[in-house]
């Protein structure tokens, strides 16, 4: 099989609840890329990379599609379900900027799946669930405001949330004791500073939550500052931003300083990196929150295959992107239930994209 054309379309998600807000950032929408890989079999695949806005990573979605123009024309007659082979003509064409492969790898795990008449997750090594837990995200706001999501968020089904915080530590307290007086012993809760307290500010605030049910999510910008708040902290620890490559995790692994990761697909660089880490992450014993940088239905149902194909005791939860968006750039993306979500059985990824929405190609490789 070879690759005949790449395209590469532009989509704008809204966010349903207006913005989407952590830290000191806040955002209505994210621009978001998608990419159809026609083959000369006739079969076609779907890929999504959406950064977080550009200021969360080294990422930015002019990025994406730039880098999908420089690489594109070199991968015109590369077999796509080839997976490791098309990674590395990637890596010897493009330093880094997993963000822009990440889009091509994921359409290449879609054609492969459906030239083997297989949903993704049986080719990421089996589905060990019925169904994928979630999350959601709490967006940082007053004390009340973030208790009153929480509940608007259980009443949804959700029993597992995220707190956005990192703004103000001596707020984040505050955030913090009253959304744990909230919580049932039936939930869980992460506090994600999303790199942005100073050592001193994350320890103030960790020491003020020792004893409540609490995960802490990326108190700080590098990794040792992260090592050193570990130090002091016995709160379970996630690490997620300064978590970008095996070499990391191994690091992190060997330091004692983190129970588990954030595994983002588009910061890894797609499907193909995702299952190298997620497999290191289970022979180390650490536990993975498996989802992206955000993204519609096709980003999402790639979230979903890797979870569904995740040990049981290692996949901690996922996030389902498509719900917060005010726009459905796909079918058949995973279905959201009692706070679960189901990626389809469908070969491939499952989704088929909605060209109304996604509207003509911003750029045509053929
Ligand atoms: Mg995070």
């Amino acid at each position: 099989m070879e690759i005949t054309r790449i395209s590469v379309y532009q989509v704008d998600l809204p966010i349903k609840a207006g913005a989407y807000k952590w830290a000191d950032q806040s955002f209505a929408a994210f621009d978001s890329t998608v990419v159809i890989i026609d083959t000369d079999e006739g079969i076609s695949g779907a890929g999504e990379s959406c950064p977080l806005g550009p200021s969360y990573l080294p990422a930015y979605s002019e990025g994406v599609r730039t880098g999908i123009a420089v690489l594109g024309p070199d991968l015109l007659g590369e077999d796509p379900t080839q997976l490791d082979v098309i990674n590395h003509r990637m890596d010897t064409l493009l330093k880094g900027h997993p963000y822009v492969k990440s889009a091509i790898d994921m359409a290449c795990w879609d054609i492969a799946g459906k030239a083997a008449g297989v949903p993704v997750h049986n080719l990421l090594g089996g589905s060990f669930r019925d169904e994928v837990r979630l999350f959601r995200v709490i967006n940082r706001g007053s004390p009340d405001e973030m208790v009153a999501e929480l509940q608007q968020l259980r009443s949804e089904g959700y029993l597992q949330y995220q707190m956005k915080v990192g703004d103000d530590a001596d707020l984040d307290v505050r955030r913090i004791a009253a959304v744990c007086d909230e919580l049932l012993d039936t939930e869980t809760l992460a506090a994600d500073a999303n790199t942005s307290w100073k050592t001193h500010e994350a320890l103030r605030v960790v020491n003020s939550a020792e004893g409540r049910p609490l995960y802490i999510e990326q108190p700080c910008a590098t990794y040792d500052e992260c090592l050193r708040v570990r130090q002091h902290t016995n709160l379970p620890m996630i690490l997620d931003e300064s978590m970008t490559s095996p070499d990391v995790v191994i690091r992190g692994a060997a330091d004692g300083a983190m129970d588990l990761i954030n595994l983002k697909i588009n910061k890894a660089g797609g499907l193909t990196r995702s299952r190298q880490i997620r497999d290191l992450c289970v022979q180390l014993g650490i536990g993975m929150t498996i989802e992206d940088t955000w993204g519609g239905e096709i980003a999402t149902a790639a979230i979903a295959h890797l979870a569904h194909a995740t040990p049981p005791g290692f996949h901690f939860q996922s996030s389902p992107f498509h719900e917060y968006n005010d726009v459905t750039i796909a079918d058949g993306g995973p279905v959201v239930s009692a706070g679960h979500m189901r990626a389809s059985d469908g070969a491939g990824l499952g989704v088929t994209p909605d060209f109304g929405v996604l509207g003509a190609p911003v750029v045509v490789i053929s």
